[in-house]
């Protein structure tokens, strides 16, 4: 067996994210303060940090003003400081303005931001402040102590295995990662948290976790585009091209320099085994509205990721002996808001000044660390995720009647007329597709400039991963693909995959065909499967998407 490196740490932060990145600066200047002598590493999987960011985003920076007061000083990257709001219903061809815009949904004080630069700048100030910043680094393992209970710290991926797992030239083994407190911010359905979640039972009494997907490109107009000039900076749009019947909508937010961010959300507790998240995502662009804003442009960038839409009832509990849990993989995003890096940030810091008093009184087991819970519950993530209690559920009624629900909530201050609502497991609510019936043919006309397919979008996320490893993605009986999925749902993993990783190849019998290496680490196989066959692993630390400017 491979002798592996033990690095011990104080604290370790695992993944580089808005909530560890906040955590990590808010612990060293609480440890600057009160003198506490602490080595704080933080590892992220993707090759730099916000390698791997991608969301809207329009930000609350109520938490960025707690952390860093200073923060436009400092140069934080804002795209946009203003928010001048429209919101449209889509038909098919039309459109029907919104007049009326819910108290929740003003992005007053807002501002819009690309996530990948943010928390690229916040990982530089961490570096400043004494950090152990650790990019390419993925964890793969939960380490406990000897009573296998308390974490212990991560192990972290061996490099340079071949595809059998057999060390190559270039191997390097991974490293035991020991802390006294672990943080978990690996986003939305992290593969630590999910190990970590059934060991210890964090997840136990909750509802399950509710995901949404979204996909996103940023967009390069031309400098004489009439939207450039509008006053408008952010449209949030519903109905088509999912309908009422599917949860989601699309949002389009002007950025510097000519650019606009461009995506839609589609939750994933969708039952059409036929839709293509992808394709609706081209037919979104093609409408009228939006194909008018974006005429004449060109696709910088894209890229997929999930969110965590689940909100109140599906928060985990937040602590465990030597370790916390934060952000969107504690699903403290804000749905009805549409918004969680202010959340992510803030339960970030709540966690360092937990950690901090537990440093204090010499004290990391859960019984100290509980405080981190009771803290998030007086703070004002409590107050704007207990509103939206009930949101993602009422969203996902079917036709008028969600209007039903979300207009209870909103005169009831989120219990609406039922409460708590139920959350049905994305991978149960997929429909068995009619008997004979094909899969729709997929859009053709791409330009390769605005208009891109699956595999101009990989490229344009920067996806690279090494050829010759393990495979990440372990389907674990591929006669279900070949059979029972193929009857039931025609093969839903090669269209709700936006990374074209999942092919059925028909030559000498159906078969199913990995391309892992395209892989935008987006998670949705392993939340939509509807036989919950996808497991997805971390692969070699430092592959993955290349974000930039999403
Ligand atoms: Fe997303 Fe899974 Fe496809 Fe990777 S393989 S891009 S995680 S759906």
């Amino acid at each position: 067996m491979t002798e592996r490196e033990e690095m011990p740490l104080d604290v370790l932060f695992v993944g580089g994210g808005p909530a560890n990145l906040a955590g990590a600066i808010r612990l060293m200047q609480l440890a600057q303060e009160k003198g506490l002598e602490m080595e704080i590493g933080l590892i992220e999987k993707g090759d730099a940090i916000g390698s791997h960011s991608l969301s809207g985003a329009i930000m609350d920076p109520k938490a960025l003003l707690e952390l860093l007061p200073d923060y436009e000083a400092k140069g934080c990257p804002i795209e946009r400081a203003e928010c001048v709001d429209e919101f449209y219903y889509l038909t098919p061809g039309g459109k029907l303005k919104v007049p009326y815009t819910p108290s929740y949904m003003h992005n007053k004080g807002c501002k819009i931001i690309s996530l990948s630069k943010l928390t690229r700048w916040l990982g530089g100030i961490a570096e400043e402040m004494g950090i152990m910043v650790f990019p390419g680094f993925s964890g793969t393992e939960v380490l406990y102590g000897e009573d296998g209970r308390t974490v212990s710290g991560v192990a972290t991926g061996d490099k340079g295995l071949d595809k059998e797992g057999k060390p190559k030239g270039t191997f390097e083994p991974g490293v035991n990662l020991t802390a006294r407190v672990t943080v978990f911010g690996e986003g939305p359905k992290g593969s630590l948290i999910r190990e970590v979640g059934k060991k210890l039972g964090i997840f136990a009494d909750r509802m399950p976790q509710a995901f949404e997907t979204a996909i996103k490109e940023v967009i390069e107009l031309p400098a004489d585009s009439a939207f450039l000039s509008s006053p408008t900076t952010v449209l949030h749009t519903f109905g088509y091209p999912l309908g009422l019947s599917t949860k989601g909508g699309g949002f389009l937010y002007k950025m510097k320099d000519n650019r606009i961010s461009l995506g839609l959300v589609v939750g994933l507790d969708y039952e059409d085994a036929l839709l293509e998240p992808y394709e609706a995502f081209i037919q979104y662009k093609r409408h009228p509205l939006i194909a008018e804003i974006i005429a004449g442009g060109k696709v910088l960038q894209q890229g997929a990721k999930t969110l965590s839409a689940g909100g109140y009832y599906t928060m985990p509990r937040l602590y465990a002996d030597g370790a916390l849990f934060v952000g969107d993989s504690a699903s403290m995003l804000n749905i009805q808001r549409l918004k969680g890096v202010h959340t992510a940030m803030k339960s970030g810091m709540l966690a360092a000044e937990t950690i901090a008093e537990a440093f204090e009184a010499d004290d990391c087991s859960a019984a100290k660390l509980r405080e981190y819970e009771a803290k998030v519950k007086s703070s004002w993530i409590e107050t704007e995720l207990y509103a939206a209690r009930n949101f993602t559920q009422g969203l996902g009624k079917k036709g008028l009647g969600k209007f039903i629900h979300i207009g209870a909530q909103y005169v009831t201050g989120g219990r609406g007329i039922i409460d708590p609502m139920a959350i049905e497991k994305d991978s149960a609510t997929m429909k068995a597709v009619k008997a004979g019936s094909g899969v729709p043919e997929k859009a053709r006309d791409f330009d390769g400039e605005l208009y891109v397919d699956k595999l101009t979008g990989v490229y344009l996320s920067g996806t690279r991963h090494e050829e010759d490893q393990p495979c990440h993605l372990q389907v674990l009986d591929t006669d279900i693909c070949v059979n029972a999925c193929f009857e039931t749902y025609r093969n839903p993993c090669t269209r709700f995959c936006p990374g074209q990783v999942y092919e059925m190849e028909e030559e000498g019998g159906l078969r199913l065909k990995l391309n892992p290496s395209n892989c935008l680490h987006c998670k949705t196989c392993e939340i939509k499967d509807p036989y919950e066959n996808i497991i997805w692993t971390c692969p070699e630390g430092g592959g993955g998407p290349s974000y930039s400017i999403v």
